[in-house]
């Protein structure tokens, strides 16, 4: 991947920060462009269908009802599936990590689907689950330093609900240091979820 800016849709307002973001990666067809195209997948029902070239396409209704791959991502524990539903007259032998794709099935951020020859790839984008405080959040102790929460620090609140933990104080009119706490743990301490500390992307194909 050379440029991972032309994988990121404008979606991030639909989901809570640091909730792991799902795609479809593959190989580019526009020479000299782009050399993935991403189509991101989401929390409702999307419709693949298979443009020009084979150029795959997500598509909020159905195509033809009878042939249709509809993929959806669920939330199921601490990472994303995608439910995907093949209908009975669906075309273009597809398979699943290199077996015929079941009527109906999970994906996970690392699996492979091929359909009318096309390669596709599920990968998966994760940013820090950073944000500013809310209102109730306002006075809360971080969990690591025992300080308080202030009106406008940036703070960490793990995807499971742990926190809010300092990711950046506002530093006081009395000169106190600027509070990190979030960058110096290894992982949340009530889901035991690795700390997400940059953003990553995981399971981008590399195409020669
Ligand atoms: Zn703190
Ligand atoms: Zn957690």
């Amino acid at each position: 991947m050379t440029d991972s800016n032309d994988m990121r849709g404008d979606h991030s307002r639909r989901q809570p920060p640091g909730a792991q973001r799902l795609f479809l990666v593959t190989e580019s067809a526009d020479a000299g462009g782009a050399p993935l195209r991403a189509l991101e997948l989401d929390r409702a029902p999307r419709y693949l269908r298979l443009g020009a070239a084979g150029v795959p396409e997500l598509l909020a209704r159905p195509v033809r009802a009878d042939a249709d791959i509809v993929l959806e991502v669920v939330d199921a524990g601490a990472r994303p599936l995608v439910l995907v539903q093949q209908s009975p007259g669906c075309g273009g032998a597809p398979r699943v990590n290199g077996t015929p794709m079941p009527p109906l099935g999970f994906l996970r951020s690392g699996d492979q689907m091929l359909i009318c020859g096309r390669l596709l790839h599920v990968a998966s984008f994760t940013r820090p689950p950073v944000a500013p405080v809310t209102a109730n959040m306002i006075g809360r102790e971080c969990p690591l330093c025992r300080g308080p929460v202030g009106d406008r620090d940036e703070v960490y609140v793990c995807p499971c609900g742990w926190g809010p933990v300092h990711w950046r104080s506002e530093p006081g009119e009395d000169g106190s240091d600027v509070l990190e706490c979030a960058t110096l743990l290894r992982e949340c301490a009530a889901c035991k979820r690795p700390m997400i500390l940059e953003e990553r992307w995981d399971d981008v194909p590399v195409f020669d």
